[in-house]
């Protein structure tokens, strides 16, 4: 399976990513944290692009165009599928991809409102050592604001901040709704209604790709 999962900033595309690529057994890929992965080792990429991840711009095509399926093409022929979570965010990049060898089959656009995002991303917290994402309210750790799987301490990330938000959500409706569009002309695009729960979402993501597969069989 060659899935894309798009939507709003705190959406919840990360949350849901990581549970589908588990229950399938497909590797789970985000761009994001690629890039605060190289952020925090200060390596030459994580040094071009931080100043973009950081005030809540998109990362010009030119750099995430051709990491993003290099990634692909080592996770493809790896596992033979994948999960990706927030790309393409541009027109450039989603007719890259695909014209790739590595082209999605199924594009879920999970929908939440802006309230609601805004909700979640204020009470978001990350784990800079794994990755792992909680949220104060809706999906808290065991111990107080400290990681369940590493034991540090958790972190607001830099553009989870309320002015970078806004920046992140202009850049969502200007360069990625575009997308959306593309998208819904080739027939691959699926919506999935993004409120309630996490495990309502999960539920929702999983009745429709179970109906896509038996309509492929
Ligand atoms: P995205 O990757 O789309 O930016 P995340 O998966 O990081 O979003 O989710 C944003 C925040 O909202 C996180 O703190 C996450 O724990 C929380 N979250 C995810 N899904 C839900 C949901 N269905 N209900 C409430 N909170 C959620
Ligand atoms: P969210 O979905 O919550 O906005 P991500 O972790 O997916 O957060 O992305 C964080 C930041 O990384 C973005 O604001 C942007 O700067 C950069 N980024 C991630 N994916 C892309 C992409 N496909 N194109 C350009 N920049 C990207
Ligand atoms: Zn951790």
């Amino acid at each position: 399976m060659k899935i894309i999962i798009l939507g709003p900033p705190g959406a919840g595309k990360g949350t849901q990513a990581e549970i589908i690529s588990k229950k399938y057994g497909i590797p789970h890929l985000s761009v994001g944290e690629i890039f605060r992965e190289n952020i925090r080792r200060r390596t030459e990429l994580g040094l071009k692009v931080q100043k973009y991840v950081e005030s809540g711009e998109l990362v010009p095509d030119e750099i995430v165009i051709k990491l993003t399926i290099r990634k692909l093409m080592e996770s493809y022929g790896t596992f033979g599928g994948y999960i990706l979570d927030g790309y393409p965010r541009t027109l450039k990049q989603a007719e890259v991809l695909d014209k790739s060898e590595v082209a999605p089959e199924i594009i879920l656009s999970i929908k939440v409102s802006e309230d609601e995002c805004v909700r979640r991303l204020s009470n978001r917290r990350y784990c800079t050592k794994c990755g792992a994402t909680y949220n104060l309210i809706f999906k808290p750790p065991k111990k107080d604001e400290i990681c369940d799987l590493c034991g540090v301490k958790l972190i607001q990330r830099e553009d989870d901040k309320e002015e970078v938000i806004r920046n992140r959500f202009r850049e969502y409706y200007l360069k990625t709704k575009p997308v959306l569009q593309y998208y819904r002309r080739t027939g691959k695009l699926f919506e999935i209604n993004g409120e309630g729960t996490i495990d309502e979402v999960t539920h929702r993501i999983i009745e429709v790709l179970k109906s896509i597969r038996t309509q492929n069989l």
